[in-house]
């Protein structure tokens, strides 16, 4: 059997989002700044694939921008927030529990003169309010703090972060890549000027995602060329992948039964395998629906992964930015796990087409593999 479980990695598109690319490379191939009909098919695609986004967050189809994906949008939003309001302010504050993709910029930003203050988290990966609205001075214009967390999927009250932001007169990023379809987005109740978003997260393709930059908002642009997507970026649109984007933005309804899957997943590893540690909200309501973070005590997480990929099951050790090096999780330090613990940790991301089958074989033979590695293992994981 095979199994994946690494949606929070990527997602195999769905086959009408393939079958919408290739009629779209087939049949509608001009270039949307074209004065022709070619030109103007493909520029009322790219506005009705511009609507489709912004009606899963509650925008208006004038506030959507894409870029090539996630990692564009942060970039997009973050370096064009604070290089168009440098004049208001040099102070911008993030959590210690982002996107690498958000991280790194703010480091980049602090070597450019920004001062950064990084808002730790609880245990469960909250950022405490209160503590946000004291880092909070009259020098800071940026707060970026992502909605849901890809590791052990947190979410974040970003109308309660978003309301203070509001009030004290601060920018309001949010990473919501995860969050996505999963849990509600509504930019205006919930008081947010730039969120970013990313197809192959959604069932869509890669290399493409979008920019909600709230009317108003000043973002300065990264590159010049022509006058795409309201200046902000330029290049000829990449129409194939974002009317797949679109066309996944429509299968957000087909999400209902991860959670009870999820569920299912805990409770068999919870009965199945001893000395397990549950990372992330207790409270299943505050977490992402497909997301579960496992540490397994005495087991590498590596090893873990290894042998569940010989059984034909995918999972992965945390990020897929950091699974390659063997540092631990920023995201686990950041909980104040302990690095052996850290370093037996597995993510599972369920996605849309998971059966109950896959759930149960996964259980049975995560037990098998833990218990192999554990009886190998100088420290069984009752120590
Ligand atoms: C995947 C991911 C990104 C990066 O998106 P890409 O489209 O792969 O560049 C950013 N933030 C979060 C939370 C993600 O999970």
């Amino acid at each position: 059997m095979k199994v994946y479980l690494d949606h929070g990695a990527t997602t195999k598109p769905d086959v009408s989002v393939i079958r919408m690319m290739s009629r779209c490379m087939e049949d509608c191939f001009g270039n949307p700044s074209s004065l022709h009909s070619y030109g103007t098919e493909a520029a009322s695609a790219l506005e009705e694939s511009r609507a489709a986004v912004a009606s899963l967050i509650g925008s208006k189809s004038s506030e959507i921008i894409f870029t090539s994906g996630g990692t564009e949008s942060d970039n997009l939003a973050i370096k064009g927030a604070c290089y168009a309001n440098r004049a208001s302010g040099n102070h911008i504050i993030t959590t210690t529990i982002e996107h690498p993709a958000v991280l790194n910029m703010y480091r980049q930003l602090e070597r450019e003169g920004f001062l950064v203050t990084y808002l730790g988290v609880d245990a469960e990966g909250f950022v405490d309010i209160g503590q946000l609205r004291s880092a909070i001075t009259g020098n800071t214009v940026l707060v970026s703090v992502m909605h849901a967390n890809n590791e052990i999927g947190t979410v974040q009250d970003i109308a309660g972060i978003g309301k203070i932001c509001r009030e004290m007169g601060v920018l309001f990023h949010t990473d919501a890549v995860q969050s996505l379809t999963k849990v509600p987005i509504d930019v205006a109740a919930q008081d947010i000027d730039l969120l970013s978003v990313s197809a192959h997260k959604i069932y869509g393709p890669k290399g493409v995602g979008a920019l909600f930059v709230r009317d108003g908002v000043k973002i300065a642009r990264l590159m010049e060329g022509g006058s795409q997507e309201g200046k902000l970026r330029a290049g000829t649109e990449n129409m194939p992948a974002i009317m797949g984007f679109a066309c996944a933005c429509g299968l957000s309804h087909r999400i209902d039964n991860v959670r009870g899957l999820r569920d299912r997943l805990l409770e068999g590893i919870r009965k199945r395998i001893p000395n397990v540690l549950v990372n992330g909200p207790a409270d299943m309501e505050r977490r992402l629906c497909n997301n579960l973070s496992v540490s397994f005590q005495g087991v590498e997480g590596e090893a873990l992964l290894m042998m569940l990929d010989m059984r034909g099951i995918a999972v992965s050790t945390g990020s897929a930015c950091s699974s390659k090096s063997l540092q631990p999780s920023h995201v686990l330090m950041a909980i104040g796990l302990p690095p052996q613990i850290a370093h037996g940790t597995l993510r599972f991301s369920l996605g849309k087409d998971n059966t109950l089958e896959e759930i149960d074989y996964t259980v049975e033979q995560l037990a098998q593999v833990v218990a192999i590695l554990r009886e190998m293992s100088p420290y069984r994981g009752d120590e």
